[in-house]
């Protein structure tokens, strides 16, 4: 199996040098002096050791990021140089594609064509986006009429200014790429950070920590604390200084940093999990509908948020999509990700393989019908099969809560509106997916989806533009395109009487 002996020398370095934390421009231990270990999922060896930030570290991080957010270098700086700062951070990403991808890999197990072809490019892309928008913050002029002055002349304008330091809370399906649609916005707004990357994938952060302190960004408008969610994410969440904290995760988390978040009240984004439907009409270009269903489940081991996880097919398609998925699903390699072959990697962590295949075998006792995969794949490396489960109840467990891995429950419609009660049964409103050539359909559907992003004989398709975020309990608010930018902003209106 293709493990550390592969990867270049520079990664090698990388992983055996001391990787502290990133706070106020320097590369500090952690207070307590403590380190975690950094686990590779496909061999299960221990590949890094990485400073564990907690409650004392996030402390001085906040400091220096108000520190830096105070700061002339930083507050002063005009929009355009914070744009080229960005764009050069983007193409710094681009030109240390192979290290990113080596790292990457190791970390969170995608295989390593994915890491190079999509999260870099579509990373430095969600930079590259966001830098424009750094020069076109603007504001608006209101004409007033105010009743009781009728005689009184007014000018009112509105300022957009950065919300301030903000904690930001990743995860680790997608990790360089989750911490671009945070750190972008941000930095094109003028906030600064106190960035918390997942205890399992902390390594791409502090890569771009370091890649961000080599472009020139002033010292503490990054900081980076890795550490785990109960003591270092909570710490942020809990602290009286940040004024914003955005969270990508679970929905049960996600629920613990608002009520940490009440204490002074800061703004919270919230992007969260899923239980998407995935719905196959009869008239779909079926061989697409098929290799996309496939896609939209088993892409990144199905930990993924969006994850098209329900999937409905229409009466007259379903014997056809079954086998045409059952096929897809046996012949994708799941192998290590830095084999070149491996289309899917391992889930991320032991606990994750746990949690995954005990979905698994709960769903076969539940009484669903197991039509490919089912269980672990070998005994070392937190592999598992693509699994297609059919004759599905939707009050089954695996059907209702979102196991982010790669396993698919499959059943058949034939009403539309009984589709439609069924797709929205889910206390989740993250995506949903349609295949079908009835563009009517389409748009008498796509309203009704109680969901945050419907896609159309696509699936999984995030671009820099396109604001993303659920509905229900997948979150608050969106990141992404301009709603995404204005999430980092807060509005001043400026009154004056003339
Ligand atoms: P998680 O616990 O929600 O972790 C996400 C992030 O939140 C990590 O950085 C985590 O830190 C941090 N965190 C955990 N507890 C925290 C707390 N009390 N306060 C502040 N931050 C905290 O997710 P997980 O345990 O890694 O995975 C569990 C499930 O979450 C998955 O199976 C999946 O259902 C869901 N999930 C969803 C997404 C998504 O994109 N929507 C992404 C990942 C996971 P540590 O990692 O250090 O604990
Ligand atoms: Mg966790």
């Amino acid at each position: 199996m293709p493990g550390l002996e592969s990867v270049s020398e520079w990664t090698r370095g990388y992983l055996g040098g001391t990787r502290d934390l990133l706070i106020g421009g320097e590369w500090v231990p952690a207070q307590s002096g403590r380190r975690f270990e950094v686990i590779d999922p496909a061999s299960e060896d221990v590949i890094a050791n990485v400073a564990e930030g907690a409650a004392a570290d996030v402390d001085l991080a906040v400091k220096a990021a108000r520190r830096a957010f105070e700061s002339p270098a930083w507050a002063r700086m005009p929009g355009a140089e914070r744009a080229r700062l960005i764009w050069a951070l983007a193409d710094r990403l681009e030109a240390e594609a192979e290290k990113i991808a080596e790292l990457e890999t190791l970390d969170n197990g995608m295989p390593i064509g994915v890491a190079r072809g999509a999260v870099v490019p579509l990373s430095a892309d969600v930079f590259r986006y966001m830098a424009g928008w750094a020069t076109k913050l603007e504001g608006r002029t209101i004409p007033l009429d105010v009743p009781p002055q009728p005689d009184a002349e007014f000018f009112a304008y509105t300022l957009r200014q950065p919300i301030g330091v903000v904690g930001q809370i990743v995860p680790w399906n997608f990790p360089l790429f989750m911490t671009s649609w945070k750190v972008a916005p941000a930095l094109a707004t003028g906030c600064t950070i106190v960035l918390k990357p997942a205890e399992q994938t902390p390594l791409t952060a502090l890569f771009l920590g370091e890649l961000m302190t080599e472009v020139g960004f002033p010292d503490g408008v990054i900081n980076v604390v890795p550490g785990f969610g109960e003591t270092a994410g909570a710490a942020l969440a809990d602290h009286p200084d940040v004024d914003k904290v955005t969270f990508t995760g679970s929905t049960e988390v996600g629920r613990q940093i608002v009520r940490a978040s009440a204490g002074n009240l800061k703004k919270v984004a919230l992007e969260l999990g899923g239980k998407s439907p995935n719905i196959v009409f009869d008239d779909a270009d079926l061989p697409a509908a098929i290799a996309g269903s496939a896609d939209a489940v088993f892409f990144n081991a199905g930990q993924n948020c969006v994850a098209g996880a329900r999937l409905f097919v229409q009466e007259g398609a379903y014997d056809e999509l079954v086998a045409g998925l059952a096929e897809r699903a046996a012949a994708l390699r799941v192998g290590p990700g830095l084999a070149p072959d491996s289309e899917v990697g391992p889930l991320v962590s032991a606990e994750q393989l746990e949690r995954v295949t005990g979905y698994m075998g709960a769903a076969t006792e539940e009484g669903a019908k197991l039509v490919a995969g089912g269980g672990r794949l070998g005994e070392r490396g937190f592999f598992v099969e693509p699994t297609i489960l059919t004759d599905v109840a939707p009050d089954m467990r695996f059907m209702r809560e979102e196991i982010f891995g790669p396993v698919v429950g499959v059943t058949r419609f034939t009403d539309l509106d009984d589709l439609v009660a069924r797709a929205n049964d889910t206390a989740f409103g993250l995506a949903a997916g349609i295949w079908t050539r009835d563009v009517s359909r389409v748009h008498k559907l796509a309203p009704r989806l109680d969901v945050g992003t419907v896609w159309v004989n696509t699936y999984s398709l995030n671009a820099s533009a396109l604001p993303f975020g659920g509905f229900k309990q997948s979150g608050w608010g969106k990141e992404l395109g301009e709603e995404g930018v204005s999430s980092y902003l807060q509005t001043k209106s400026v009154c004056i009487g003339l």
